[in-house]
This record gives structure tokens, C-alpha cells and sequence, in this order.
């Protein structure tokens, strides 16, 4: 089976001329970071996911993680040790603030850094994603002496962080919870209810696990409104901030799933033993949903990117099977002897859409940390609410677009395969089975597609939208001025954007007078402006490619004439399909109202 080897220089090369690292790196607050150390540090955090994570991928998927009668979850073999492999290497606390020991690097940083992890073994991976999120809330809403007493151990790893919203009635509907949390006299709460689906909410990989759990305080109102957050510790803490006595937070269960098998996903049971696990309010009261709010575009782009991550392990083992499999001639080929499936034009099709769409993803989420980055750190006010409003529109777009491709190309990395895809042992199909939960979780993909239509669409009354349109269109100048090798990407992101302005503003004309017609077309809608998005990315490429070709020697020539091909592919293979999708999101929500089922 095919091993991962992360993809250094299209990584660089996305870093470089599609999110502007040097841009980022010369921000405030990022005077330690240069771009060169950047690239160094993402060599040795490769070497170190592909010698020690990597392996571990295909027997998490065995031997998943288990639970055990005494509620204790151990992990699949070897996933402890390299967890505390991770937390000695120090990879976590890259880009968390110094002041807690992390090494305040920017998000962009990260995002590469997961993606490599992510490649390497997505159920691993969503150890340190879940604390990950759970850091980010710590770090913006909860007290300085919380801060203090958790982010240290959160952000060495050695520690886990939990995000405790999901409960058998509240899904989406996260106001549904009932979770109750109870004010008791010395200013803690005590915790009762069920959470289900808790990713790692239990594990042998740390010394402690920090749940943030959503629950309501008896006088909270009803809905969002009425959501507090409170840190729940596996084992409370002594005096000394060593983990002391268990706390009364049980896994009862984890759940049997098609795939991130290591990865724990439990449910678990608050206040079991006795009148309810100790809780400790984050910030004020019913204000838990806002928190929330303000680290979604973190922890969604994280997992727009696991579909990335997934579709580029699985474009690496297509890619070694079709050079290696022969079947059939191809055109060309000497009579009597079978050719590489590579050789085949359908096949290269496969091949090139993975590889396109890729680098226009992995484009597209970079661009979007980068506006994290600027949106956190600009020194200019309108800088950094001009990162917030990019990153605002961009994050559904790498949600659901990355996670959809996700499932798309792991696959066609099956197809790839043919009948050896469908059968475990070549691997590949764990990738398949690996994505297929990241449309679901994180806000549904649905969600993602309302989100855009419903909250971002409207912003500055279609403002920020127009804005954004308007940079695309401000390409087509270079495009022109870069000749015929660029001809047919100019004028097929000029149709792309026509499309896609010719679908906003009819929803934007159409979605106030009639909401439901505006959401009967939000997924359409959602696909298009992430396939423009990509485009325009990848039009991108191709003018930074071609102007890197006038200097480049041998060796560089073939990777920047690639970067120029995957580029025209995109926007000449898959991008018009899209365009096709404007009668759909303007075909209203007659026949959906209609429909009985
Ligand atoms: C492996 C795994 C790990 C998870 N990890 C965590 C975790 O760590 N912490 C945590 O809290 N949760 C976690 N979850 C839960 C996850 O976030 C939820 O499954 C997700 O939010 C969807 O909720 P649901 O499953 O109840 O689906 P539902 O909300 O029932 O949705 C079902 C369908 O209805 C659609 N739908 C729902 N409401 C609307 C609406 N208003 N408009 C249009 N369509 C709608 C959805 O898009 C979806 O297609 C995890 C789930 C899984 C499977």
C-alpha cells in the first residue's frame, strides 16, 4: 500500500502566490516568523507525520478504538505513543500565543501543518482538532485565571479539549440541548444530562480531558439565547493544578462508524454518580452560543480542510496504481502489449480532475487562514475587517466545497482503482469511508449553503459580495496581458463570474421577498460560488506560474508549466458544468413545497 508523502512544493507554492505568506508574516505580532523558517519547520513536521503518524492509519481503521467495561476507551495500537511523540515534538502549540507557551505562529501556518497531519491519519488528527477548538474558545471568552490554569497542558497536548454540544434531540438544532448546569454556592455548577458524539470524549492519549460542555442554567431562556458554556475536567484539579479527583463524567458508550474508526466518539453521561459533574462557567451566563459563533470560522475551515487532506492521500495511491496497473492499449501504444492505465484518457481525466480540484481547494483554504490571519492581526482597523468579511464568506465555501470534494475524489480515487478500490486491503477505500462524516458534522453542508445564502449574502446588503466579485473581475487585465496560454482561462472565469452574478442578484433580489425560494437554491448556489472561487484561484496560479517560468531553470520549468496545465484543466473542464447550475438556484421552491413524500 502506498504511503503518504506530503506535497511540500505545492504546499510552498500555494503559501507563496495564492496566500501570501510574506504578507502574513510581516503582520503584527508575527515579528519572530519568517518565511523561511516557516518552510522548514513544515519539512520537519512532514517527516515526522510521515514516519510516525502515517503507518498508524491503517490500523486505526482494524482495530478502531474500543471501550472498555470500566468506561476506560484505549486506543488502537501505537496511537498513544505517537500522541506523546506529537507532545514532545511540540506540534501543537505552533500557533497558539506565547504568553501560554505556544509558539505564535500564524493560522495559515497551521492549516498547512494540519493538512499534513490530517493526510497522514484523520481519526488521529481529530485529537488535536477537538482541543484545538477548545483552546480557541478558552483563549477568547473564558477568565484569565482559567486561561491560566488550563491553556498551558491544552497547548503542550498534554492535556485534550472536547466540544460537548451534539444530544440525541439537538443536532442542528443546537438550542434544542437540555443539559443542565446548577449554580452552587462556592460559584461552580453542577452538570447533568447525556451528550452524544463526542469526539474523544474519552481516550488513554492524556493526562486529562477538558470537556466544554453547552448546557442551560435553571433560569435560561429558551433557545440559543439560553446556552451557557461551562469547562467540565475528566479530573479535577488540586490545589497544585495536578489532575486530582474524577469528576462525574461517564462514556457510556462509543459508537460503531464507517470510518475514523480510532477516533473515540462517545457518549457521555454528566452527573451519573451522584447530583452532577463540576462545571466551571466560561465568560457570562446564556452567552455560550455567541462563543460559539466567534470560533466557528476556525474550527469550519479545519474541516473543509480534512476533505482536502483526504482527497490528496488518495490522489497519491491513484496515482502510484494507474502507473503500475496494465490493462487494455492505449492510443498509441506498441500493438500487443497492455499500457499503464495512466496512458488511458479517461483515466488521466480522473487524475487531472483530482489534481485540479485539489490545488483549487488547498488554494482556497489557505486564502481563507490567511484572512483569519489579517482579520486577527492587521494593524489598520479596515485591514482586519476586511480579512473578517473575506473570511466570513470564504469559510462555507471551504466547509462544504472541501468536505464535498473530499467525498467526491476519495471517490474517484476508488474508481481509479477499479474493482482493487472496492477491496480493503489496497486501503483507499478507508479514505472514501474516512471523509464521508465531514459534510455532516461542523454544521451540515446544508447549513453551510444557508449560512451563505442567509447570513453572508446579505452582508452590506450584497456589498461585501459585490466587493468580492470585483476583485475577480480585476484579474481579467493580467489575464489578458498574459497571452494565449491564458487566453481560455480568462474568458471562462469571465463567464463563470457572469454566472455567478447573474444567480446573486436574483437571490438577492428574490431571497428577501421569499426566503424559502432563496434556500431552495442555496446548495446550487454554494457549489458555484466555490467553483468560481476555485477558478479564480486557479487563475491565479496560472499568472504567478507563468511569470515564475521566465526565470525558472530545467528543473523548475516542468512544475510551473504543471501549475499552468492543472490551472487551464480547471477552468476549462471543470468549471463550465458550473455554470449550468444558475437555473437551479433560480428555479424557485414551487416544486420542493409540492412534493409529498
Ligand atoms: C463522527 C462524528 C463526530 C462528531 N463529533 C462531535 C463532537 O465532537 N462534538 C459535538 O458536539 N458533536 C459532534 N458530532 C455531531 C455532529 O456535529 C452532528 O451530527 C451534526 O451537527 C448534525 O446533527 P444531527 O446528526 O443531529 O443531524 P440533523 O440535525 O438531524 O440533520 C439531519 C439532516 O437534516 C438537515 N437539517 C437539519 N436542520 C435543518 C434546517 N434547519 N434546515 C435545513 N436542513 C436541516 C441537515 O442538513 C441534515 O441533512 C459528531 C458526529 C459524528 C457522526
Amino acid at each position: 500500500m502506498a504511503e503518504y508523502s506530503a506535497p511540500l512544493r505545492d504546499m510552498r507554492f500555494a503559501l507563496e502566490h495564492l496566500a501570501d505568506l510574506a504578507g502574513v508574516v510581516a503582520l503584527p505580532g508575527f515579528d519572530h516568523v519568517d518565511a523561511d523558517a516557516v518552510h522548514s519547520i513544515l519539512e520537519e513536521n512532514a517527516r515526522f507525520m510521515e514516519d510516525l503518524v502515517a503507518p498508524l492509519n491503517r490500523i486505526g481503521d482494524v482495530q478502531g478504538s474500543v471501550r472498555n467495561d470500566d468506561g476506560t476507551v484505549t486506543t488502537p495500537e501505537g496511537f498513544a505513543a505517537a500522541y506523546k511523540a506529537y507532545v514532545d515534538a511540540g506540534w501543537g502549540g505552533v500557533s497558539f500565543p506565547p504568553e501560554y507557551g505556544g509558539g505564535g505562529f500564524p493560522w495559515l501556518v497551521a492549516i498547512a501543518m494540519q493538512e499534513i497531519l490530517t493526510s497522514a491519519n484523520m481519526a488521529f488528527s481529530m485529537c488535536p482538532l477537538l482541543n484545538q477548538g477548545a483552546i480557541d474558545m478558552l483563549l477568547h471568552h473564558a477568565s484569565e485565571e482559567h486561561r491560566e490554569t488550563y491553556l498551558p497542558k491544552m497547548i503542550t497536548g498534554e492535556w485534550t479539549g472536547t466540544m460537548n454540544l451534539t444530544e440525541p434531540h439537538a443536532g442542528s438544532d443546537v438550542g434544542a440541548l437540555t443539559t443542565r448546569a446548577v449554580p452552587q454556592p462556592d460559584g461552580s455548577y453542577r452538570i447533568t444530562g447525556t451528550k452524544i458524539f463526542i469526539s474523544f470524549g474519552e481516550h488513554d492519549m492524556s493526562e486529562n480531558i477538558i470537556h466544554l460542555v453547552l448546557a442551560r442554567t435553571p433560569s435560561a431562556p429558551p433557545g440559543t439565547k439560553g446556552i451557557s458554556c461551562f469547562i467540565v475536567p475528566k479530573y479535577l484539579l488540586d490545589d497544585d493544578g495536578t489532575p486530582g479527583e474524577r469528576n462525574d463524567v461517564t462514556c457510556v458508550s462509543i459508537e460503531h462508524k464507517m470510518g475514523i474508526k480510532a477516533s473515540p466518539t462517545c457518549v457521555l453521561s454528566y452527573g451519573e454518580q451522584g447530583e452532577g459533574a463540576v462545571g466551571y462557567l466560561i465568560g457570562e451566563e446564556n452567552a455560550g452560543m455567541r462563543y460559539m459563533f466567534t470560533m466557528m470560522n476556525n474550527a469550519r475551515l479545519s474541516v473543509g480542510l480534512e476533505g482536502l487532506s483526504l482527497s490528496e492521500r488518495a490522489r497519491q495511491m491513484a496515482v502510484a496504481y494507474a502507473k503500475e496497473r496494465r490493462q487494455g492499449r492505449a492510443p498509441g501504444a506498441p500493438a500487443g502489449e497492455q499500457s499503464p492505465i495512466v496512458d488511458h484518457p479517461d483515466v488521466r481525466r480522473m487524475l487531472l480532475t483530482m489534481q485540479a480540484s485539489i490545488e483549487a481547494l488547498r488554494g482556497v483554504i489557505y486564502l481563507n487562514a490567511a484572512a483569519l490571519d489579517r482579520a486577527s492581526h492587521a494593524a489598520d482597523e479596515a485591514d482586519r475587517a476586511a480579512g473578517a468579511e473575506l473570511a466570513d464568506l470564504l469559510t462555507p465555501v471551504s466547509k462544504a466545497w472541501g468536505t464535498d470534494l473530499g467525498v467526491e475524489l476519495t471517490s474517484l480515487a476508488i474508481q481509479v482503482y477499479g474493482g482493487m478500490g472496492y477491496i480493503e486491503e489496497t486501503g483507499v477505500a478507508q479514505h472514501f469511508r474516512d471523509a464521508r462524516i465531514a459534510p455532516i458534522y461542523e454544521g451540515t453542508n446544508g447549513i453551510q449553503a444557508m449560512d451563505l445564502v442567509g447570513r453572508k449574502l446579505p452582508m452590506r446588503a450584497g456589498g461585501a459580495i459585490g466587493d468580492f466579485l470585483a476583485r475577480i473581475d480585476a484579474l481579467d487585465g493580467d489575464l489578458a496581458a498574459a497571452g494565449d496560454d491564458l487566453a481560455s482561462i480568462r474568458s471562462r472565469l469571465a463567464d463563470g463570474v457572469a454566472a455567478l452574478r447573474t444567480a446573486t442578484d436574483w437571490l438577492l433580489a428574490n431571497g428577501m421577498a421569499n426566503p424559502l425560494d432563496a434556500l431552495a437554491g442555496a446548495t446550487p448556489y454554494l457549489r458555484l460560488f466555490s467553483v468560481v472561487t476555485g477558478a479564480w484561484t486557479m487563475a491565479r496560479q496560472a499568472l504567478a506560474a507563468s511569470a515564475a517560468l521566465a526565470d525558472a531553470g530545467p528543473a523548475d520549468k516542468a512544475f510551473y508549466e504543471g501549475k499552468v496545465l492543472t490551472a487551464r484543466f480547471f477552468c476549462e473542464q471543470l468549471l463550465p458544468p458550473a455554470l449550468g447550475l444558475v437555473p437551479s438556484i433560480t428555479a424557485t421552491n414551487r416544486d420542493l413545497a409540492a412534493a409529498s413524500f
